[in-house]
C-alpha cells in the first residue's frame, strides 16, 4: 500500500478500487472556469455529479482528472464533484501543449518546484494536491518548452515519488524521445505511463515501450482514428503477450468541455451518439469484446483494479 492524494485528502492505494487512469471531469482553457464561469453552460456541475453518480453506480471508484492549468483545471470544481458523487478524483500537475509565454524563459528547476508545491502544500491556493505529473507532446515532436516541462515533471518525481504521465503521439512514436528524456533525468520508467498508446496499432512500436518498463495509457475509448474494435485487439494482443499489469485503461473523455470550436458537449446529441456510456464504455462496450476474443474474466475483472494500484505503488 501506499498514500496518494485525492483532492479530498490522502487516499490509500488499497481503496482506490476500479480506477479510470486518464479522464477529464471538465475541460476548457486555462483559468476559464474560475474567470468567465459565464461562458460555461450554467449547469455543468449537475451534469458531473449525475455523469459521475452513474458510474459510481456502475462500478467506477477512482478517476485521474488528466486536466492540467492549461486545459482549464479547476480544483475546486474537482473536489465539489467528488464531495457530491462519492466518485475519488485524483488531480495532476504539469502541464499540457499550450505554451504561455513564461514557459521559454522559466528555468527548469524553478518550474520543478511549482509542480512539488502542487504535490506537496496543495493549487492555487487551497490545500488540494495533486497526485500525479503530466508532461505533453504532440505531432510536432517534442517541442523545448515541452521538453522543459517533462525535465521539470521527472525532477519533481524525484523529489516527491509521486508516478508521472505523458500525453503523447503514438502514431509519430513521439513515445521514443519522451522516454530518452526520462531516463536522461534519470527517472525509473515504472513510474511513467505513456498514454494515448491506443491510438497506434503498431505492435512493436508498443512492445519497445513496454520493454524499456513503461506502463501503456491504453486511453483512449471509442477514441479517434483507430476504431474501438482495432484498439481493442492491440490491448488483446499486449495482454496475450503477458503484459495485462501494464496497461492503463481508460476513455481520455470530457464529462464536460468548452472549446472554441464547440461549446459545453457533454451532454450534445453528437457526442451522445459517439459515446452515449461516458466513463461505463469500457465496462459496457470494450469488456464484451475483450471476452468474445477470449480473455478470461478474471483477467477482465482485474485490469482496472491492479494495474492503477500498481502504478501508483511503483511495482
Ligand atoms: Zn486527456
Amino acid at each position: 500500500m501506499a498514500m496518494i492524494n485525492s483532492v479530498l485528502g490522502p487516499l490509500d492505494t488499497s481503496d482506490i478500487g476500479t480506477t479510470l487512469l486518464h479522464e477529464h471531469i471538465l475541460s476548457s482553457s486555462t483559468a476559464i472556469p474560475q474567470n468567465y464561469p459565464e461562458v460555461l453552460d450554467t449547469g455543468y456541475m449537475r451534469m458531473i455529479v449525475r455523469k459521475l453518480k452513474e458510474a459510481k453506480a456502475g462500478g467506477i471508484d477512482t478517476v485521474v482528472d488528466a486536466t492540467t492549468l492549461d486545459l482549464g483545471r479547476d480544483v475546486n470544481v474537482l473536489a465539489e464533484a467528488s464531495r457530491k458523487s462519492g466518485v475519488n478524483i485524483i488531480c495532476c500537475t504539469g502541464w499540457w501543449t499550450e505554451k504561455p509565454r513564461f514557459l521559454s524563459g522559466i528555468s527548469i528547476d524553478r518550474l520543478a518546484k511549482g509542480f512539488i508545491r502542487e504535490i506537496r502544500e496543495g493549487i492555487a491556493g487551497t490545500d488540494i494536491k495533486a497526485g500525479i505529473l503530466k508532461g505533453a507532446s504532440d505531432k510536432a515532436g517534442v517541442q523545448p518548452e515541452e521538453e522543459k516541462v517533462l525535465r521539470a515533471v521527472a525532477r519533481a518525481h524525484h523529489e516527491t515519488g509521486v508516478p508521472i504521465m505523458v500525453h503523447s503521439y503514438s502514431p509519430g512514436q513521439v513515445g521514443g524521445r519522451q522516454i530518452a528524456i526520462l531516463k536522461e533525468e534519470g527517472v525509473p520508467l515504472n513510474r511513467v505511463k505513456i498514454d494515448h498508446s491506443n491510438d497506434t496499432t503498431d505492435l512493436e512500436y508498443l512492445f519497445w515501450m513496454l520493454e524499456q518498463g513503461c506502463y501503456l495509457g491504453m486511453d483512449r475509448y471509442p477514441g479517434e482514428g483507430a476504431s474501438p474494435l482495432a484498439r481493442t485487439r492491440t490491448l488483446k494482443a499486449l495482454i496475450d503477450a503477458g503484459y495485462k499489469d501494464k496497461l492503463g485503461v481508460s476513455h481520455d473523455w470530457s464529462l464536460a468541455r468548452y472549446v472554441a470550436s464547440d461549446s459545453i458537449i457533454g451532454s450534445s446529441s453528437k457526442r451522445k451518439k459517439i459515446n452515449p456510456y461516458d466513463y461505463l464504455y469500457i465496462k459496457k462496450v470494450v469488456f464484451p469484446m475483450l471476452r468474445e476474443m477470449g480473455v478470461p474474466d478474471k483477467v477482465i475483472d482485474k485490469i482496472l483494479v491492479d494495474t492503477p494500484r500498481k502504478f501508483f505503488e511503483g511495482v
